[in-house]
């Protein structure tokens, strides 16, 4: 996500030879499973009704006896608080607070003993009759009701758009060495700062049934038709977002093998060259992308945007020159989240940083180096008033950035911190090792971890094994003050 912000830097060294090799794609952590959902939209009733089916083949452990699932539309209930940012709460809900709701129908498969849903908010733990060996799959089907929430947030409807992001039950990520785990899934209530999302990349089909004039766009492309239903199929995505718009237009712009589609109401079609533009100049400064199809939504949003595999939601409210600005940050995380996955909640640094950093590098190889310049600037400003405004306050302003999301004292603390100071920490990188060598190095992190997931460690490593030192250099300056 990105809450707004500008940037602004110093000078970057001249790239020189970028990388042009493709990603590879590391099998490591690439669970294998599929998602095959049928998704109904009631647009008169903003009702959309659910059948999801799951395959699972067991590639985590011997003996696995249950299945973690995220299932985000019961964050909006309002059991608990709204899962916004105190400072967003107005954004969000400009029509008032207001609950969605759901109701399951059928949860369950065969090889299923018994099924929690949401006990603890947002969490569905199914499970097993009995031990799945390695190798051994199972399925599990949900069928449910969603009654979406009126509200400019990831999921809902507003005045223009239907958001279906993390709508259905996703399968936890697996890691047996991290903190916390259920049987070793490792599960994240949708905390209120910064994404909560933490996936592994699977494979999704979806059939889709809404009023046919109703435009459509998806994390995965439309592959068929079956009738009046639009069937959109892809492997391997980090996620799978769906967004829907009644009255809207869809432009599109094609560039180095990349097709951008532009969901809006039609003042923003002149967005659609900022995407194709950054989407070609990431690839060659770090790597191609598997999927070639990538889509915006310009719409009523509490924030200036928020990224999805393969798509984003941008801001429908900002300048000409905040929308460029964060049209060049979310296409970058298509690098640093869709493609390459790190831990958004215990290490939200990581993505942010390197998004934040492609910004920079977007302006840079634009043209518009006096724009970079300023971008830098303004995130040094906004850091060094914030310290100085705590300390004044006598409240404590060290701006850890090793810190969950959950550790945040608010947002503003949260942007200062993700947003400027991380940013400029790899940015001071970039300068004294230049801005190739760091290309080159997070060329090589992608690659290495693409479709898969890092910790701080192994981007730490991709920086060493490009410039000896340089993962020594981030680490410090991440650590240090930067005043
Ligand atoms: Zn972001």
């Amino acid at each position: 996500m990105k809450v707004f912000c500008s940037i602004t830097v110093i000078a970057l060294v001249i790239f020189l030879t970028p990388s042009l090799v493709a990603c590879e794609t590391s099998a490591e952590e690439y669970a294998p499973v599929t998602y095959s959902l049928s998704v109904d939209v009631d647009g008169a009733e903003n009702t959309v009704k659910v059948d999801e089916t799951v395959t699972v083949v067991n590639s985590f452990r011997e003996g696995i006896d249950r299945l973690v699932f995220a299932f985000y539309p019961d964050a909006f209930t309002l059991k608990t608080p709204p899962p916004v940012d105190d400072v967003n709460i107005s954004s969000a809900y400009p029509y008032g607070i207001n609950a969605g709701s759901y109701a399951f129908l059928q949860a369950g498969g065969k090889d299923v003993k018994s099924v929690s849903l949401c006990e603890t908010p947002c969490k569905i733990v199914v499970y097993l009759d009995a031990p799945l060996s390695l190798g051994e799959s199972t399925e599990i089907t949900f069928s449910f009701d969603l009654t979406l929430p009126l509200c400019n947030t990831r999921y809902g409807y507003n005045d223009f758009s239907v958001n279906l992001t993390f709508f259905f039950p996703v399968l936890c990520r697996y890691d047996e060495n991290a903190a916390n785990t259920d049987g070793g899934f490792v599960f994240y209530g949708y905390e209120s700062t910064g994404d909560p999302f933490v996936f592994n990349c699977a494979d999704y089909d979806l059939t889709l049934d809404c009023p046919s004039s109703w435009k459509a766009v998806c994390s995965a492309p439309e592959t068929g038709k079956d009738g009046n239903k639009r069937i959109f199929s892809a492997d391997a995505l980090r996620d799978l977002s769906l967004f829907l718009a009644p009255d809207a237009e869809i432009t599109t712009a094609s560039k180095d093998g990349y097709t951008v589609k532009v969901l809006h109401d039609g003042s923003f079609s002149y967005a659609a060259e900022y995407a194709v533009n950054a989407l070609s100049i990431y690839s060659e400064y770090f790597c191609p992308l598997p999927v070639k199809e990538y889509s915006l939504v310009f719409t009523p949003f509490m924030t200036a945007g928020a990224e999805f595999c393969n798509a984003a939601i941008v801001s429908d409210a900002l300048s000409l020159s905040q929308t460029e600005t964060t049209v060049a940050h979310e296409v970058a995380h298509q690098w640093w989240y869709s493609l390459t996955g790190s831990d958004q909640v215990r290490s939200p640094w990581q993505d942010e940083a390197l998004a934040q950093w492609s910004t920079l590098l977007y302006f840079e190889k634009r043209s518009m180096k006096s724009y970079a310049d300023t971008i830098r600037k303004n995130l040094s400003t906004a850091y060094k008033d914030y310290v100085a405004t705590q300390k004044a306050l006598g409240e404590n302003a060290d701006c850890n950035v090793f810190r969950s999301t959950t550790d945040y004292r608010d947002g503003t603390d949260y942007y200062i911190t993700v947003y400027c100071k991380a940013a400029l920490a790899l940015d001071t990188v970039a300068q004294s090792i230049g801005t190739r060598n760091l290309c080159n190095a997070l060329s090589g992190y992608a690659r290495s971890y693409g479709l898969s997931y890092a910790d701080g460690d192994d981007l730490f490593s991709s920086l060493d094994a490009v410039f000896a030192g340089a993962g020594a250099l981030l680490k410090s300056a991440l650590s240090s003050t930067l005043l």
